[in-house]
């Protein structure tokens, strides 16, 4: 409870009716001001006050990098669902289908191509809402169909991780998609096209430790966590206070880890710029 929902929002409803929508205000989880969802919206999902940038969806993340929004999808291999039969406090079926039926979408990242300024790129996008951005064994069919077919039309490949790491659930079949993952990666840099990784907030886990630090170039958008292990983990591992900022994409680039820091709004721009160096086209 706080001022908002006890004092503003009464308030409002005793002006308009009942009719409120109670996701009408989104709270930044760095400054904590209240939002308009529809200001954020319009403001790529960036905090107006802080500038925090919030996670943002795979279709407003496609809409806001690719010329036009328009993004043709590449179909790729649904593997076995749930290999191990696997079953903590859920099964695991019942989270994809809980996952896929929130999410609307099959798996959680998304794969195709379209023009970033121009220059025709295949990317994979990863979806932090569908259980964690997680990489199970349909995530890593989906990035090597997206590497083969970089690589069939001489594209550029583009990786936007938002994930937490190998989908434990399908445990040791999550983890070689690790080395599948890379493999594919050194195709795409053997036939010579440009590899970029765009670092979101988080990138971590198998993700951080496969193909999401193999980038020609690394661009991370701001305060994003990217770690093996998250800071907390660590602290209680070593018992000592870590540095401010530790792990996050200023302080990567300060020690040579990322190659540049963007603002959101900037993104689009800066990845066309690299992409029109590195394949000698204006
Ligand atoms: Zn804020």
């Amino acid at each position: 409870m706080n001022w908002l929902t006890n004092f503003v929002r009464p308030k409002i409803r005793a002006l308009v009716g009942n009719e409120v929508p109670d996701n009408l205000w989104e709270k930044c989880p760095k400054c904590e001001q209240m939002v308009f969802r529809k200001e954020l919206c319009s403001n790529l999902r960036v905090c107006p006050h802080c500038d925090y940038h919030m996670k943002i969806g795979v279709d407003e993340r496609i809409a806001c990098l690719f010329d036009d929004g328009e993004f043709a999808k590449i179909p790729y291999n649904h593997c076995v669902s749930d290999p191990l039969k696997f079953k903590d406090t859920k099964r695991y079926s019942d989270r994809l289908k809980a996952a896929r039926e929130s999410d609307g979408k099959n798996e959680a990242a998304v794969v195709g191509y379209g023009k970033i300024g121009g220059h025709k790129t295949v990317a994979i996008v990863f979806s932090f809402e569908f259980m964690g951005g997680s990489m199970g064994t349909s995530v890593g069919e989906a990035f090597i169909a997206a590497a083969e077919y970089a690589i069939s039309k001489g594209y550029s490949f583009l990786v936007v991780p938002c994930s937490g790491g190998a989908r434990m659930q399908e445990g040791i079949f999550s983890l070689m998609q690790m080395p599948r993952t890379v493999v594919a990666v050194n195709k795409v840099k053997e036939s010579g096209l440009p590899y970029i990784v765009l670092l979101t907030n988080p990138t971590t886990g198998g993700v951080s430790a496969s193909f999401a630090m193999l980038g020609d170039i690394h661009i991370a958008e701001p305060e994003a966590l990217v770690a093996f292990t998250g800071p907390r983990v660590i602290e209680g591992t070593i018992r000592e206070k870590l540095p401010d900022g530790f792990q996050l994409s200023e302080y990567l680039f300060n020690h040579g880890m990322v190659d540049m820091v963007v603002h959101r709004k900037d993104l689009k721009d800066n990845i066309a710029k690299i992409l029109g160096i590195l394949t000698h086209k204006k």
